[in-house]
């Protein structure tokens, strides 16, 4: 779409097509299956497997499991399931960098062959100390001067299990006066005696990060590598790696800004603390921003893809206000979405001149917006439960729902006028009377009249009761995410509350993943877990009210 003004990466990969510098687009998506994905995740997805589509390119799905130590293959199946509910394909790309070690340890021994990598002995300590300071060149390890041969010996009995941890590291021999930190003689295999969950006890050493990264995307044939801000300076290091190894076409990193939400928390150990503290259920409660989260409160792909985008992609850091994603969520469920009638705080509404024991079945409109979704049969009959916050015994001015004395429509039935209510002695009203002109069924009237209110209702005795949660913000938004003092997490007292509703009876129906508007009260979503069969458990999702304006 050519009226679409491109991000600062389409104008890269524009400009790398055009030079002749790739004649391709391949990207990839590298987590590591340490923990779940969120929201930030959905936008690296996204961007990475949309920039394949537009450029009708390929997108890899790879696992950057080096690090044995905090991955777990638990991880690797929650993390495709997110990415497919995502709705990005990797077809039959799926790859593991793990795969790989046989390839990153010949070439680091490649890079020893050209005198480009040494066996050190200096302790993790010492190696910090001689690296210097940003104002300061580093000082040489004295093995750094070991022959091509002693190097590969040593490199060799490293692999073979002679060496603990710790004892010896393979550096890249590059420059210890480099103002860049990263260029000075970085570790790049370090022994670590440790069960991969998938090679097993097959390797005791294990390549770093920065070294492993820009062989897998080489491999793997990527165009551009796209990753966070945080790794820019480490992007020296990436094309020293590329270079060095003389592959053919090297890969190219690009940087750009996280995502991040404000007042939401996503660091996995304040997380994992909110889990152990049961103040949350696990990573996918709904009140937390997990895709799993997301996922199981109700949001949408669609919904998250129009979040992303709305986003932009920059190399400047900057948060996003939580009400967009809100706001992406209404607008993508708003016509999508049967509106259907649920009280979550209720009194009852008594119409004295409807016929006693009687219930008739009144047709409504699903959406009004959306045709296509069809209709209802609703009963009604002289028993209703309204929201207690529809009915004041002492309106203020312009209250346009019930009072004593004033007519509403009862949505998709009558106009009732309120003729009286009984209330206890310290003023909580039990019930509301009324009356009901049957000549507006449907609700309009033939003479013409009109009424100021529209109030929803469900009929008492067909009314199932469900359990509605109600969410907050987990983070207390006065004093921000985290405490000054010892860097815990503000938590909100007051982020779930648990209701029983009276629901219309096809909503006792609903089936984990299943979305309905409740008029007037928001969306909400049956639960995955908690819901059973004819006992759904309702997540709102969002309510209607929106202070987020596109
Ligand atoms: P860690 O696992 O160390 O907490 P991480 O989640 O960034 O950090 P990865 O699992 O390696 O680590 O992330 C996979 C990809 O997702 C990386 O390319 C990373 O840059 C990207 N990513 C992570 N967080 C965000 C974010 N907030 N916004 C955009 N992209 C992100
Ligand atoms: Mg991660
Ligand atoms: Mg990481």
């Amino acid at each position: 779409n050519e009226t679409v003004s491109k991000n600062f990466i389409e104008n890269i990969i524009d400009e790398d097509l055009a030079e002749g510098v790739y004649d391709t687009v391949h990207t990839r998506f590298p987590p590591e299956p340490n923990g779940y994905l969120h929201i930030g995740h959905a936008k690296s997805i996204l961007l990475n497997y949309g920039l394949a589509q537009k450029y009708n390119g390929k997108f890899n799905m790879r696992f950057d499991d080096t690090n044995p130590t905090k991955e777990k293959s638990e991880f690797v199946e929650s993390i495709k399931a997110d990415i497919k509910w995502l709705g990005a394909d990797w077809e039959d790309r799926l790859f593991f960098a793990s795969d790989y070690f046989p390839q990153m340890y010949e070439a680091a021994v490649k890079l020893i062959k050209k005198g480009k990598a040494y066996v050190c002995d200096l302790t993790a300590d010492q190696i910090r100390e001689y690296r210097g300071t940003l104002t300061e060149p580093g000082k040489e390890s004295p093995y750094r001067n070991r022959s091509v041969e002693e190097n590969l010996q040593l490199f060799e009995e490293m692999k073979d299990g002679k060496y603990q941890d710790g004892e010896k590291v393979l550096r890249a021999k590059i420059d210890m006066a480099s103002p860049n930190m990263n260029m000075r003689d970085p570790v790049i295999y370090r022994v670590a005696h440790m069960t991969h969950h998938r090679t097993g006890d097959t390797w005791c050493i294990y390549p770093m990060y920065d070294f492993a990264h820009p062989i897998e995307d080489a491999i793997e044939g990527i165009t551009h590598s796209i990753c966070t801000l945080e790794f820019e300076d480490h992007r020296p290091l990436y094309d020293w790696v590329v270079r060095e190894l003389e592959y053919p076409q090297p890969p190219k990193q690009i940087e750009f800004a996280k995502l991040y939400l404000t007042n939401v928390v996503t660091g996995k150990r304040y997380i994992k603390k909110l889990v152990e503290d049961g103040i949350v259920d696990g990573w996918d409660d709904p009140r937390l921003v997990s895709i799993a989260a997301l996922r199981r409160r109700g949001f949408t792909p669609e919904s998250i893809k129009m979040f992303v985008e709305l986003c932009g992609v920059s190399k400047a850091n900057s948060s996003v206000d939580y009400a967009m994603l809100e706001y992406c969520i209404r607008e993508d469920l708003k016509f999508k979405r049967p509106r259907m009638m649920a009280i979550l705080d209720p009194i009852k509404l008594v119409i004295d001149n409807y016929p006693e024991g009687q219930v008739e079945y009144l047709e409504a409109p699903n959406n009004m917006e959306n045709e296509a979704l069809g209709t209802r049969k609703l009963p009604f009959g002289k028993e209703l439960y309204i929201e207690r916050e529809d009915f004041m015994i002492e309106p203020p001015r312009k209250y346009k729902r019930l009072f004593v004395g004033a007519e509403v429509r009862l949505m998709n039935a009558y106009f009732v006028t309120c003729t009286g209510y009984e209330a206890d002695d310290d003023g909580t009203v039990r019930v509301v009377h009324c009356t009901y002109d049957p000549a507006t069924k449907g609700g309009n009237a033939p003479d013409g009249r009109k009424v100021k209110g529209t109030i929803h209702w469900v009929e008492a005795s067909n009314a199932g009761k469900a359990t509605v949660r109600l969410y907050e913000n987990i983070v207390d938004e006065e004093k921000g995410v985290y405490n000054k003092e010892d860097g815990s997490l503000n938590v909100n007292p007051n982020s779930l509350t648990t209701v029983t509703a009276y629901v219309e009876p096809v909503l006792m129906e609903a089936k984990g993943y299943d979305s309905f508007q409740f008029v007037r009260n928001g969306f909400f979503c049956a639960d995955i877990h908690d819901s059973k069969e004819g006992e759904p458990v309702f997540n709102r999702i969002v309510s209607l009210k929106s202070s987020f304006k596109l």
